[in-house]
C-alpha cells in the first residue's frame, strides 16, 4: 500500500502530492524531480508512529 504524501518544494513553493512506500523502511530519502519547475528535492521521508503516517520534508539537494 502506497501513501500519498503532501510535499512542499523548496524552491518554488508549490505543493502537491507524491507517493511514499513504506515497505522502503520507516526513513527513506530520495531525489524527486518538483512537478512545477522541475528542480531536484531531496525529499526526507520519516515514519511517525504516533501520527500513523509518514512526514516529509523537501530540501534543496
Ligand atoms: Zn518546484
Amino acid at each position: 500500500m502506497l501513501y500519498d504524501v503532501s510535499l512542499t518544494c523548496p524552491f518554488c513553493f508549490e505543493s502537491f502530492w507524491i507517493e511514499v512506500d513504506p515497505s522502503g523502511g520507516p526513513s527513506q530519502n530520495w531525489i524527486y524531480d518538483c512537478e512545477v519547475c522541475c528542480r531536484p528535492i531531496e525529499v526526507q521521508a520519516t515514519w511517525d508512529e504516533d501520527a500513523e503516517n509518514y512526514v516529509v520534508e523537501g530540501g534543496r539537494s
